[in-house]
């Protein structure tokens, strides 16, 4: 039986202010902020220079232990903890990823937190909120679109041909005269291609790719599996020039994770640049620089890049930007967001005391937290006050050996019974997490998020494992059925163990980014699953060498796993060891700057099931949306 109403039920009993109204309450001035329709806007980058002088307010990471299929209320916590410190007067602020559509009108439903602590209006944040992900698709498939035709022509066209159709009134294009300079082709102040031999003019007009070795695919925000994989250029215009390809889920594209890691919108131009396609077929590495479309891409992207403002259900303020899937990517909010939030809390001459930003790291902290620290916090030079760590007791006894839990299924008694054993025998996994997190130097304190079958004496168990891994403290938390009122000693216990952090210490990261590629999986995979090591497959290395003969050896690492398992087996829980971790594969997403590892087989754009969360969604003669969770 449930004791709170529907989360959308929830949602629509308040009445949001104005989103104006919330941005005021920030402090932040016309200049800072644009409207986009009542109960959302967007905040402009100018504001980082205005408050350029402030010194940022607490910086505080909620991660979680290995959850079940069910989630443990991280993004649910997110919000309860920026809502309880409002209860306390003080200033914060939560950054959520914005949700993909695929989960929303797939199985999962959506990531607005819940019960009495969601961001609201629930429905505008599950759907379009001001259009990021619509321009995030339409960049990734202007690329594609550029490389498609670009071998069209390429396959059609002498390379006189080409020349003459790459010119702008007769003068060398933008796009030839940065290829001029990457080839360092002769007489650079002149460049006059009359003058160039066959071979350099051949290598100005022509990218030559390996059709084999291309990598990007278009997107979609729709689980739509039929795309999986299709086949391309079946039209007569095409002149049977037809290829094999795929799509992805948009929030995979790494035009997402570019917007996550940018720290302003230079910075995300280079990156968009440095994207890298495919190979040639000599073996270099081809951009959407040499494809001359990255400026485009950047024009698409260039109001995605302002980080949203809405507000949870008790009128704080909440930002949403980005949303880069945890599956193959770093799975947390945009650097520019946390930044923005930072200086918007931050203190100067007129305010003394800081605020709180709290933000979140998708899937357990062994997976989400390491790539928060060792990939975003690498780029932004950020460093954490606290980490927060989600527990239930429910995830407890399945790591301590309880039956299955499937979603849509009862649970079985186990978990709705007391049962201190289980949940003792779990406490093993939450001190795993808990010491991967102290590894990177930061203070943990562990949320238990409370479900109303808890008992005193489980939740006694976890209090205990969790100050003997060394936690600072380790609160239970009502907010889902109380709000922000009851994650009121979670926050003092936040509050507390950001006393005296000083940010200024190094980031606490794992590994040295010279250090050979082999090496960083090594590190992780003992260091945060307790693995012996890793295996590279044959694939994996002979890409990986090839990466790093391009020039791409030293970026950071993401390894893309189960988030269900410390190890790359989902069947294993608690702290499994003395296993080896295989990789199979190894990917470049250069201008998002890290190598991703696949671990196991990973789904790029999901399925729908038989029964999809889009057949319970109506829309009323008012507008209204009916039926979102
Ligand atoms: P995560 O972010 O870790 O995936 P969510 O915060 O999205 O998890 O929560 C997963 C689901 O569990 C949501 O439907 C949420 O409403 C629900 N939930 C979270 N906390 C509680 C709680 N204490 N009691 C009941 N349901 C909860």
């Amino acid at each position: 039986e449930r004791p709170v109403p529907s989360d959308i039920e929830i949602s629509r009993s308040v009445v949001p202010k104005p989103i104006s109204q919330v941005a005021k309450e920030m402090d932040l001035i016309d200049a800072d902020f644009e409207p986009y329709g009542r109960f959302k806007g967007k905040i402009d980058l100018s504001v980082l220079e205005r408050l350029k002088d402030r010194k940022n307010g607490k910086y505080v990471l909620v991660a979680g232990i290995t959850p079940t299929p069910l989630g443990e209320g991280k993004s649910t916590l997110t919000m309860g903890l920026t809502q309880a410190f409002g209860h306390l007067q003080k200033l914060s602020i939560a950054n959520l990823r914005q949700p993909s559509m695929g989960p929303t009108f797939g199985i999962k439903g959506g990531a607005a937190g819940g019960g009495y602590a969601q961001v609201v209006p629930m429905d505008e944040f599950n759907l379009h909120i001001t259009g990021d992900i619509h321009a995030v698709s339409a960049a990734n498939n202007l690329l594609a679109a550029a490389i498609d035709t670009r071998i069209f022509h390429e396959k059609t066209q002498t390379d006189a041909g080409l020349l003459k159709r790459q010119l702008v009134k007769g003068k060398l294009s933008k796009m030839l005269i940065n290829r001029w300079h990457k080839l360092n082709l002769p007489n650079a102040d002149e460049m006059d291609p009359a003058k160039l031999s066959a071979e350099d003019l051949k290598k100005l007009v022509r990218l030559d790719f390996d059709e084999d070795t291309i990598t990007w695919k278009r997107v979609v925000d729709c689980n739509d599996r039929y795309l999986r994989n299709i086949t391309i250029g079946e039209g007569k215009t095409e002149k049977n020039l037809s290829r094999k390809t795929g799509f992805d889920i948009s929030v995979a594209s790494e035009c997402m994770a570019i917007l996550a890691l940018s720290s302003d919108l230079k910075d995300m131009r280079r990156r968009l640049g440095k994207i890298v396609v495919a190979s040639s077929k000599d073996g270099e590495p081809i951009s959407a620089e040499d494809l001359g479309v990255a400026g485009a891409m950047c024009a698409l992207m260039k109001d995605a890049i302002k980080p949203n403002l809405m507000q949870s259900l008790e009128g704080t303020p909440v930002l949403v930007h980005a949303g880069p899937f945890a599956n193959i990517s770093i799975g947390a909010s945009s650097v520019i967001a946390d930044k923005v939030a930072l200086k918007l809390v931050g203190t100067d001459a007129y305010r003394a005391e800081p605020g709180y930003v709290i933000t979140e790291a998708g899937f357990d902290f062994t997976m989400g937290g390491e790539r928060f620290f060792d990939i975003k916090c690498r780029s932004s030079e950020l460093n954490p006050d606290c980490v927060v760590i989600v527990a239930t007791v429910r995830a407890l006894k399945l790591h301590g050996g309880g039956p299955e839990v499937k979603p849509g299924s009862p649970l079985p008694e186990a978990y709705t019974q007391e049962n201190v054993d289980l949940v003792k025998k779990g406490t093993l996994n939450l001190a795993k997490q808990i010491a991967n997190a102290r590894q990177f130097g930061r203070p943990v304190v562990v949320a238990i998020n409370h479900f109303i079958s808890d008992t005193s004496a489980e939740h006694a168990v976890i209090k205990n494992a969790a100050i003997e891994a060394g936690a600072k403290d380790a609160v239970v938390c009502k907010h889902w059925e109380d709000g922000g009122k009851g994650a009121v000693n979670l926050a003092k216990a936040v509050e507390k163990a950001c006393i005296g952090q000083d940010v200024s210490d190094p980031l606490g990261l794992l590994y040295d980014i010279n250090t050979t590629a082999e090496e960083k999986l090594n590190i992780i995979a003992k260091k945060m699953y307790n693995a012996d090591g890793v295996e590279l497959s044959p694939l994996a290395k002979s890409k990986l060498e090839e990466y790093t003969r391009q020039g791409y050896g030293n970026l950071p690492i993401c390894i893309a796993k189960t988030q269900y398992s410390l190890s790359h087996d989902p069947k294993l829980r608690g702290v499994p060891s003395g296993f080896t971790m295989p990789i199979r594969d190894i990917k470049v997403s250069a201008g998002a700057g890290y190598l991703y590892a696949l671990a196991a087989e990973i789904m790029t754009i999901p399925g729908l099931p038989t029964l999809p969360g889009y057949v319970n969604i109506e829309v009323d003669e008012e507008g209204t949306i009916n039926g979102m969770f």
